[in-house]
């Protein structure tokens, strides 16, 4: 399938499509029937096998769905296929997400048997009433029985998505989750604005999210994780030093990686593959829905976009090398204009967004394209 070999090493991502309940919100591509789990799996380790060919691979990142309600032995099998189809290296990151109501001891047990060494928990809020109202199905008290199962199996580096502009969420709402994960010492957290995707249940109850409320609460959170220790390295990930999730950001910095599974993405060379989201097809082998190969001009814009996202921002050499396009002469008057603005800044040979930029990130990547 590969067009080239890549000398670099790919990330890898396995798509797990089952919840144990749909969330008010989600249009991930998951269900809540797991009737047909053993055979996905089998489906899965089919396209691990086709496509690994031995190829070097540095992090493995396990998501979905709910990757922790898998039955038992299933992760395990996924990961001894990974393991017997590429070369994976002895420090390999190897994530996978979970949720409270199915993190248990024996999940993380099979975790830390199958080589995983990082977990991240959807938690989303501390406050068990906004959980019911975006119809998550775990509690508060659940995420704290899993922080502790993670680590009584020796898992250390743990992670927490949180969501802001929940229905009816308050300013002590989220200093609660704020404090949740950081007296707990989770290494990562990761604050997503909720997206009201159409046809969910949450959309058709006409719910939205007061964005000028998002905004101060994510000022919130950058500056209580920021005197925690965190560091922002995205625009929406907050991490420990070191502790900033590999395999991401090899999609923020066009790095190569395979995806497997319903609806899983793909990218190497020029190319980006797409599978199919019907699981039934999938299972049948009929899995690439689209192939796209990329222009240079799409490259272009997908490098700039992506790495503003990033504190690293943009490597102009390594740009200029790649698209064969010098930025400081192309846009130099823009970049003039937008330093004037204090919206960016140089520092030897890499273009970043300044703190107060991140609200007018879309503005800044609009006029460099
Ligand atoms: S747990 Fe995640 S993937 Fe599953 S339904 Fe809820 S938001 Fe969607």
């Amino acid at each position: 399938m590969m067009s080239k070999i890549e000398e670099e090493s790919f990330g890898i991502y396995i798509h797990i499509p089952f919840c144990k309940s749909k969330c008010a919100y989600c249009s991930f591509v998951s269900d809540a029937c797991l009737s047909d789990c053993k055979d996905y799996v089998d489906a899965l380790i089919r396209e691990i096998r086709d496509v690994g060919g031995g190829r070097h691979a540095d992090t493995v990142y396990i998501g979905g769905g709910t990757p922790s309600v898998l039955k038992r032995g299933e992760l395990k099998r996924i990961m001894s296929a990974v393991r017997e189809n590429f070369s994976l290296f002895d420090n390999a990151e190897i994530s996978s997400e979970c949720n409270p109501d199915s993190a248990t001891r024996e999940f993380f047990d099979e975790c830390v048997s199958s080589g995983v060494n990082r977990v991240s928990m959807g938690l989303q809020s501390a406050n068990d009433a906004l959980l019911k109202k975006i119809g998550r199905i775990h509690t508060f008290g659940q995420f704290t029985d899993s922080v502790e199962a993670a680590r009584a199996a020796g898992l250390e580096n743990i992670g927490a998505d949180l969501m802001l502009g929940l229905p009816s969420q308050t300013e002590k709402d989220v200093t609660d989750a704020l404090r949740a994960v950081i007296e707990r010492g989770l290494k990562h957290v990761s604050v997503y604005g909720l997206s009201v995707e159409e046809g969910t249940p949450l959309y058709k109850s006409g719910y939205e999210p007061d964005e000028d409320m998002c905004a101060d609460f994510y000022d919130l959170c950058y500056e209580t994780l920021k005197s925690a220790g965190y560091h922002r390295y995205e625009v929406s990930n907050f991490a420990i030093a070191g502790k900033e999730c590999r395999h991401n950001i090899k999609y923020w910095t066009s790095k190569p990686y395979l995806g497997f599974g319903v609806a899983a993405h793909s990218f190497y060379g020029n190319t980006r593959r797409e599978n199919t989201a019907d699981r039934k097809r999938y299972m049948t082998g009929e899995r690439v829905e689209k192939i796209t190969e990329l222009t240079k001009a799409d490259r272009i814009e997908e490098t700039i976009m992506l790495s503003l996202r990033t504190d690293r921002g943009l490597d102009l050499t390594e740009f200029e090398n790649k698209s064969g396009c010098d930025l400081l002469k192309s846009k130099r008057s823009e970049i003039d204009r937008l330093k004037k603005l204090g919206l960016i800044n140089i520092d030897g040979k890499r273009l970043r967004l300044t703190e107060q930029a991140y609200y007018k990130m879309n503005y800044v990547i609009l006029a460099l394209l």
